[in-house]
């Protein structure tokens, strides 16, 4: 895998899947650069892995500020005179049935994972194409694939990056950069912790239940995907040493949804 040395944005990268990565990154030999809307624990996040040895660096960025997004992947590059690899990872959840959803809270969502994946990728490739090496990996989902109730904007959302995808994989190839979708299942982050009690509202079924019969009722085997899972499947595409994989996706889901 080609990871040393190589720099790597990975947006939502204070917490959960987005921190694993960039720990995992920094341990391979690689930079990541701890991109988040909450400051105060991109640097922690940041110091934890200086602590064990690592180079990381935080920026503050919400990914729906272009002002933002051009700001933190410039200030990337005058730091480290490149960005090999971007982590479209931030995202939100909010669930409602559709007849429900309140319009803000839709397209609230949609910009985080859409205009979010757009405006990073669109800053990054300007340098991508000048070096003519780019990976970028979007964190998609089963949602990619399967859609489930009360989750309208972010089945939506989550489809749509594999269509930006798959017109990166084509746009990029003759500039070296490669463009994948990573798909988890269910993995018990900040994110989901919040859905559990939710969802239980919302469906008027218990927490355990919303696990059992609502999360995990389709994988193979009743177990959540972990942020090791996903991390793994991400510097696979992210340390690819050709254009081998591009414009795929990568389902991560102890079985949920079978390509
Ligand atoms: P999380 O809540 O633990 O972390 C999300 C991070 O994104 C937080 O640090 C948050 O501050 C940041 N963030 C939110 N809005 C932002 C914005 N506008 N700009 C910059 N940063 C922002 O969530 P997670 O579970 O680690 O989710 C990460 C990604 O993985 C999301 O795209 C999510 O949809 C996807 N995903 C999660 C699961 C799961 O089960 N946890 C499954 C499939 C896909």
């Amino acid at each position: 895998m080609d990871l040393k040395d190589r720099v790597a944005i990975i947006t939502g990268a204070a917490s959960g899947i987005g921190k694993e990565i960039a720990f995992r990154h920094a341990e391979a030999g690689g930079i990541p650069v701890i991109a988040d809307l909450n400051l105060d624990q991109a640097n922690a996040t940041a110091e934890e892995i200086k602590a064990k040895g690592g180079q990381a660096f935080a920026v503050a960025m919400n990914v729906t500020d272009e002002d933002q997004v051009e700001k933190g992947v410039a200030d990337t590059v005058a730091k480290y005179g490149k960005v090999d690899i971007l982590v479209s990872n931030a995202g939100i959840q909010i669930v409602h049935p559709l007849v429900d959803f309140p319009f803000a809270e839709w397209k609230k969502l949609l910009s985080i994972h859409l205009d979010g994946a757009f405006l990073t990728t669109k800053a990054c490739l300007k340098y991508m194409y000048k070096a003519n090496y780019g990976r970028v990996v979007y964190m998609g989902s089963v949602h990619s694939h399967e859609a489930s109730k009360l989750k309208a904007p972010y089945v939506t959302a989550k489809h749509g990056l594999l269509g930006l995808a798959r017109v990166l994989a084509k746009e990029g190839a003759e500039h070296n950069v490669t463009a994948n979708v990573v798909c988890p299942g269910f993995v018990m982050t900040p994110l989901v912790e919040k859905q559990i009690p939710e969802q239980a509202r919302a469906l008027g079924i218990s927490e355990a239940d919303v696990v059992s019969k609502v999360m995990l009722k389709d994988t193979v085997d009743g177990q959540f995907t972990t942020v090791d899972d996903v991390a793994n499947a991400v510097l696979f595409f992210a340390g690819a040493t050709s254009n081998v994989y591009t414009g795929q996706s990568l389902v991560v889901s102890h079985g949920w949804f079978m390509q």
